[in-house]
């Protein structure tokens, strides 16, 4: 299985699971989406997808609950990501955050603690707030998500980028402007990229002439092409949001395909990488 190296000598799967929108159904609905999402994250662990991310935001801790179930008394070899709200994330608040985080999930330490966007609150403290969770035990190691170059840079000032584990942002062939500036940044700062929305949430992206095209000549999925796209580079983690074991599955298959340079080529066509610096596409 492709393998994506952390700064501090970890090695996670280039494919995890996202856990946006789960737990989010309605009373009836919801019970039996609930079963089935943690029947897909159960799935996709088995198939390695051992990573898995989820935010205090999504649902208002429902997914982080719905995360604690699914990996209940299987917590070894997982790698679980959360996030914490720029709003709750000053000084004690990141904290106090952290510590119903670990609650809903059911586990003793995050594997990678993320701050979630930036807010209000100086970078300083937040990063502060993440290194004395780091000292006691609380998370194994943070990082950043929906930062520009010029964050990271600010981010610079204040903390080693070499203590920042990831910078999660959007990254798919919709939406590959990172490619211009932050990826080659982020390469040369040795931090891995964790794209999130990688099968543009299962919309158009999916219904691509090219991904398509591409698909056919593999014998695969849309959504395989458009996660192998994602990961076909070295330091790029793809989180793909599964709400079936079939889903969760098939996109762990995406791991075996390899795309050729006429593969790319084609999907350069119809998703043009930039030629100028683009402001950073968030969702
Ligand atoms: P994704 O690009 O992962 O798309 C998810 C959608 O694709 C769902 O509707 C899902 O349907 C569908 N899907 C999954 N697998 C397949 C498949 N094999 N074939 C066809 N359709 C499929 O979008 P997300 O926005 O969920 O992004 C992934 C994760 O990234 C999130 O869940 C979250 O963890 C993270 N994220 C982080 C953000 C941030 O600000 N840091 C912002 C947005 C996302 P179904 O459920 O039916 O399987």
């Amino acid at each position: 299985m492709k393998r994506v190296t952390l700064p501090d000598g970890t090695d996670v799967p280039a494919l995890g699971q996202g856990t946006w929108m789960m737990a989010e159904g309605m009373m009836a609905e919801g019970r039996g989406n609930r079963a089935a999402e943690i029947a897909a994250l159960r799935a996709g662990i088995d198939h390695g997808l051992t990573l898995i991310d989820t935010a205090e935001m999504y649902g208002d801790g429902a997914s982080e609950s719905l995360v604690g179930e699914a990996i209940a008394g299987r917590r070894d070899g997982l790698f679980i990501v959360t996030k914490v709200l720029p709003s709750n994330a000053s000084r004690t608040g990141t904290v106090k955050a952290c510590e119903r985080s670990l609650k809903r999930l059911g586990i003793d330490r995050i594997d990678l603690y993320l701050l979630h966007w930036r807010g209000g609150v100086p970078l300083a403290e937040t990063v502060e707030a993440f290194e004395t969770l780091r000292a006691a035990g609380k998370i194994a190691r943070w990082g950043v998500s929906n930062f520009d170059v010029d964050d990271l840079e600010e981010l610079a000032e204040v903390a080693d980028l070499q203590g920042c584990a990831v910078n999660q942002v959007l990254y798919n062939p919709e939406h590959r402007g990172i490619e211009y500036d932050l990826l080659p940044f982020q390469h040369t700062a040795r931090m891995p990229v964790m794209a999130y929305s990688p099968i543009g949430q299962g919309g158009g992206l999916l219904r691509s002439p090219a991904l398509l095209a591409v698909a056919k000549r593999h014998d695969a999925s849309p959504a395989q092409v458009a996660l192998a796209w994602a990961v076909r580079q070295q330091g790029v983690i793809a989180i793909p949001k599964a709400g079936t074991a079939a889903h969760a599955v098939e996109n762990a298959a995406a791991l075996r395909l390899s795309l050729t340079a006429g593969d790319l080529a084609e999907i350069d066509r119809a998703f043009p990488p930039p030629r100028r610096k683009q402001p950073l596409a968030m969702i």
